[in-house]
């Protein structure tokens, strides 16, 4: 049988990665789907554990022959992509895929594998809320958080179009939730 494809989209600073990592703690088994990007490594980040790191002019060229399943320019010059070869090896496998992508990738994806896939998107409590773990975060330069902050409730628009919404506000109850959305969804 063909694996699943839970997908989680949100505004950055919303608390993805972090529900993802619980997630993955929790013991369901998952292959991550890892991105490429044409953005530079940030911390500890490795080529092919967090993204495939590719240069620009990389990025372009697996555009042009058609290796993507998605992609999204998601910030001014900041290419991610989802690509085939990564997805529908590993679908064929048997595998249940996550994917940690934009609002746009998300739906796209979603809408080209219909009731194999769920997407969620992760609301956080409020524009305050985000903009303080950001700074938290202190993994992005001022600028680039207030690009994401304004990129934001553009964002938010999109999460009525998503299979369900989770406010991530108490990050417990968030995690719980993410956890039992996601169980139910693979039992059916
Ligand atoms: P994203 O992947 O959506 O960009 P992160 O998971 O990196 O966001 O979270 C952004 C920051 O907010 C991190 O420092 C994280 O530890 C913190 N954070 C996540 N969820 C919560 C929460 N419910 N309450 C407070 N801080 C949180
Ligand atoms: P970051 O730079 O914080 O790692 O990611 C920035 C944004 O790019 C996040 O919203 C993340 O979900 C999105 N993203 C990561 N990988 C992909 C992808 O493969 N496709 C799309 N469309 N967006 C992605």
């Amino acid at each position: 049988m063909s694996g699943r494809l839970i997908i989680f989209s949100a505004p950055s600073g919303a608390g993805k990665s972090t529900l993802v990592q619980s997630l993955i703690d929790s013991g369901i088994e998952f292959s991550f789907s890892v991105s490429a990007t044409s953005r530079q490594p940030r911390g500890n980040e490795r080529n092919g554990v967090e993204y495939y790191f590719l240069t620009p002019d990389e990025f372009k060229r697996k555009i042009n022959t058609d290796e993507f399943v998605e992609y999204e320019e998601v910030y001014p010059d900041c290419f991610y992509g989802t690509l085939k070869s990564e997805l529908q090896k590993k679908l064929d496998e048997g595998k249940n895929m996550l994917f940690d992508v934009d609002v746009v990738g998300g739906l796209n994806i979603k809408k080209q594998y219909g009731n194999q896939a769920l997407a969620i998107f992760i609301m956080p409590p409020s524009k305050e809320k985000l903009r303080e773990r950001l700074i938290k975060r202190s993994t992005d330069s001022e600028e680039m958080i207030e690009k994401r902050i304004a990129k934001a409730d553009w964002e938010m628009t999109f999460a009525p179009q998503f299979d369900i919404v989770i406010v991530n506000n108490i990050l417990e109850e968030a995690k719980k939730q993410v956890e039992t959305t996601v169980r139910h969804f693979l039992s059916h």
